[in-house]
């Protein structure tokens, strides 16, 4: 039943969306995929005036004091001044401009379980609680954890977010993951999963994949679909889900039929050596923690254009690995690398504390022998995370013509004021409260701190009550 799935005030706005979308009369939104796009913003025509104005475009540089006038979704023109003829003007002195932060690897089911973990105690950390409590997901329970989760990177910043997927129960949890990504306006690619505690001997749902693909919605552009990968080889945790190279070679084969990214985490034993052999990395292969890389294992990374997403705060303390991300060594070979969150239940969603911490740890353990400036971070933590999710030519800079995603940060407040070197700022002393306007493809989704439209404190009450909801029927010790 679709009540079970939202409320009804969601189900009447559904519909009312659909309509626009051009859906089939008749079909449920957990069935089309359909979009909630009557509740979001409209696309408008505006100048953003008087802020410093970061493009992280070098071929148009930064404007100290400069303007940026979005047409229908699209950034129209960036410089010191344009034309601003029948747009609506953002008074945007004292912030800077820049473009939102683009995750590249998010578990954004967990969302919902920050009650029931615990970051000090393994038999409550991430593996155990997601593996005992992930089997009794209801789509309801997808739907308002994806959506806690973005709404959580929407308010730091964050415009896009790759959805890395590993719970998808059914047909109807893989529509309902998807609804929350429509319905909250974000940017992202939705990354197909096994469900929690499949065995490792059985294979994914790529029926169900394929379905996705025939008949995807990427609501006006917005969304992308891939698939996330068990890991490959024996892999001495049990919790994590392994699959064999045979395994791989088939799932992975019937994606690549399908014309869609891979996307795998080397958290135990690196299979890149593995993978290698059997012939499966490519430039449409995305990896998830540069832990314990070799240089032979990254110079077949560079060789076959295979990308890393480091998401350092929780790599950071990784007990196998702690404190050695190898951005500079892949920096240095040349393997393009993204940033990403993982999830939000031991850790926040903090992309200044992200670039901070990678550049603390650079530090510490490289330093000045591969150099690491604060603006290669923020292009780390946009125009290559736009690259890792092939979206490069649309998002992660304010070049004109690229799709309007972006945020307005405020230098005036404590932390941050008297303001000095922009990305300085940026990486040493900015945090998500900074972050005053979100614009998603031209949708101004948030303003003067606050969600334009969205029902702020409905997502947080559903979020709670499905977490109580996941322990009673889990018989979760309280
Ligand atoms: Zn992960």
């Amino acid at each position: 039943m679709l009540e079970d799935l939202f409320d009804r005030r969601h189900v009447l706005a559904a519909g009312a969306g659909l309509a626009a979308a051009g859906a089939l009369p008749g079909q449920a939104p957990a069935q089309t995929g359909g979009t909630n796009a009557a509740a979001l913003p409209p696309r408008g025509d505006y100048v953003i005036r008087g802020a410093q104005v970061l493009t992280l475009e070098h071929n148009l540089g930064d404007f100290p004091r400069g303007e940026v006038r979005i047409r229908n979704g699209e950034i129209a023109s960036v410089g010191i001044r344009v034309n601003d003829s029948g747009a609506e003007v953002i008074d945007a002195a004292g912030m800077i401009c820049m473009p939102g932060f683009v995750d590249t690897h998010w578990h954004l089911w967990t969302s919902v379980l920050r009650p029931v973990m615990r970051l000090d105690d393994p038999d409550y950390g991430y593996f155990p609680v997601t593996n005992r409590l992930g089997i009794h997901y209801q789509p309801s329970d997808s739907y308002r954890a994806v959506r806690l989760g973005l709404v959580q990177a929407l308010a730091a910043g964050v415009t896009t977010v790759h959805n890395w997927a590993h719970n998808v129960r059914s047909p109807a949890h893989a529509d309902a993951e998807l609804a929350a990504m429509r319905d909250t306006g974000v940017r992202g690619r939705f990354s197909y999963g096994t469900p929690q505690g499949a065995a490792n001997d059985q294979p994914m749902d790529l029926a169900d994949l394929a379905r996705l693909a025939r008949d995807w919605n990427s609501a006006e552009g917005l969304l992308t679909l891939g698939m996330c990968s068990r890991n490959v080889g024996d892999d001495p945790n049990p919790l994590r889900g392994s699959v064999s190279v045979e395994m791989a070679k088939k799932e992975w084969g019937a994606v690549r039929e399908l014309g869609l990214p891979i996307t795998l985490h080397t958290s135990g034993p690196s299979p890149i050596g593995l993978l290698d052999a059997a012939g499966l990395l490519g430039p449409d292969v995305q990896l998830v923690h540069p832990l314990l890389t070799t240089a032979e294992e990254r110079a077949i990374l560079r060789e076959r254009g295979t990308k890393y997403s480091t998401s350092p705060i929780g790599e950071a303390t990784r007990p196998a690995a702690a404190g050695v991300i190898q951005l500079g060594e892949l920096l240095e070979s040349g393997v393009k690398v993204s940033m990403s969150i993982d999830h939000t239940t031991t850790a926040n969603c903090d992309c200044f504390a992200c670039m901070r911490m990678l550049y603390a740890l650079h530090q510490h353990r490289i330093g000045r022998r591969i150099p690491l400036t604060t603006r290669r971070l923020v292009e780390l933590a946009t125009i290559d995370g736009a690259h890792d999710l092939g979206l490069d030519r649309r998002i992660g800079s304010l070049a004109p013509g690229n799709r309007a995603d972006l945020i307005l940060i405020r230098t005036g407040d404590v932390n941050l004021s008297p303001v000095g070197d922009p990305y300085d700022a940026l990486v040493s002393l900015a945090e998500p409260g900074n972050v005053d306007t979100v614009m998603v493809d031209g949708r101004i989704l948030r303003r003067h701190g606050r969600f334009t439209a969205l029902d702020h404190s409905g997502v947080l009450a559903h979020a709670r009550e499905t977490v109580d909801d996941l322990r009673a029927r889990a018989n979760w010790p309280t």
